[in-house]
């Protein structure tokens, strides 16, 4: 079996979370900040904040801002469904814009359009680790003064017209789930500027403790986000191999463009000027010629010949629980639909072998042979 993804941990990653095992300090203690500094300098920011998933990451960013019953965010239909659970979570209402064809991220020259006077937030999406438009959306939130809660759960290590991933909003959030460039098993981070804010996510991903009121004292409706310190640990160690990390995607990527190279039946994905990915997944797409039908074909076909792969990813606004409760239905976001089936990912991780992507190249063209005949 050829796996769709695959973490990248040596034995020292292993030592440290051995040593925290060992200190009887298993949770709240050292390796949480220390792990909070790791990812904030990497980036560039002030401060982090360690939760127990990139989900809950977004949902207290959301609380922090002070996101509201009836506020309205502009997000994309085009994500995994986190970057929309947590507007629902927070009561607010997801207001979807197209997304760009060829970066597949939302499309800044359509945001405009969907402000209204609710709107009190853009939460835009660094799909598969691409960072195209971020630029423009920065100029978008600051013209229309709207806060950028930037899920970059998705672009740890990228770096875009000279910006880091996680530096692009007034909150952002990374997540650690084991496809992840970097991982903790589970886990996710919060990036800020500001002071205020951090107090309020500390706040509530421990119970609504407060500043020194000690263990039983609650100052707000809380919850239990934190991130134990074994995982911080692991965490503390993947940070310092974040630009290796982004060579070794980087290399596995462009092995696949070669391979794949004059295959004028799909469609590869690049990176965008002034770019440099670090590539969360490799995603192709099916020429516009072919229909969901030969995709499913062809994802069924690749796993009957032991090649994992994946339909990343269907659109959110379709999903049954969100379309029910807003009637979203098909053709409301065309780019999205027309997108979502044809994608195809491959398998890819840091140590992806060169004879792996042949035999994976080599089964995608026949399959795209047995589609063509279908
Ligand atoms: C992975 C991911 C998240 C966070 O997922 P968790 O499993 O909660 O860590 C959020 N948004 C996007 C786009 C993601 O890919």
């Amino acid at each position: 079996m050829i796996h769709l993804s695959r973490p990248d941990i040596t034995e020292k990653e292993i030592a440290a979370v051995v040593e925290v095992l060992k200190s009887n300090s298993l949770s709240l203690g050292p390796k949480v900040p220390e792990f909070e500094k790791a990812i904030a300098n990497y980036v560039g920011r002030k401060y982090g904040v360690a939760v127990n998933s990139g989900t809950t990451a977004l949902y207290l960013c959301l609380l922090a801002m002070g996101i509201k019953p009836g506020d309205e965010i502009i997000t994309t239909p085009f994500t995994f469904i986190a970057s929309t659970n947590c507007i629902l979570m927070a009561g607010a209402k997801p207001v979807y814009v197209d997304i760009d064809p060829t970066y597949l991220n939302i499309d800044p020259a359509r945001i405009e359009a969907a402000i209204t006077p609710k709107t009190k937030a853009i939460l835009p999406v660094i799909v598969f680790g691409n960072a195209w438009g971020f630029d423009k959306i920065v100029e978008i939130a600051k013209k229309h003064n709207l806060p950028i809660l930037e899920d970059s759960c998705e672009g740890l290590g990228t770096i875009y017209k000279g910006t880091k991933v996680g530096g692009f909003g007034r909150m952002s959030c990374f997540g650690f789930y084991p496809n992840k460039q970097v991982t903790t098993g589970e886990g996710g981070m919060i990036l800020t500027d500001e002071q205020e804010l951090v107090d309020i996510c500390v706040s509530l991903r421990n119970q609504g403790r407060g500043k020194g009121g000690g263990w039983l004292a609650h100052e707000r409706l809380g919850y239990n986000f934190r991130l134990p310190d074994i995982n911080c640990a692991l965490g503390v160690v993947q940070a310092t191999r974040i630009d290796e990390f982004r060579q070794k995607r980087r290399k596995v990527a462009q092995m696949y463009q070669h391979l794949l190279a004059g295959e004028n039946r799909i469609i590869i994905p690049q990176e965008p000027q002034g770019g440099e990915m670090s590539w969360f997944v490799f995603v192709i797409r099916l020429a516009n010629k072919y229909s969901q039908t030969h995709r499913d074909h062809i994802l069924k076909r690749m796993f009957e010949n032991d090649i994992q792969v994946s339909n990343y990813f269907p659109p959110v606004h379709l999903q049954p629980f969100i379309a029910d409760q807003y009637g979203y239905k098909p053709g409301d976001f065309p780019i999205t639909d027309a997108v979502c089936q044809r994608t195809i990912a491959l398998p890819f991780h840091n140590n992806l072998p060169e004879s792996d992507a042949k035999v994976v190249v080599a089964t995608l063209k026949k399959c795209l042979d047995e589609a063509d005949s279908l």
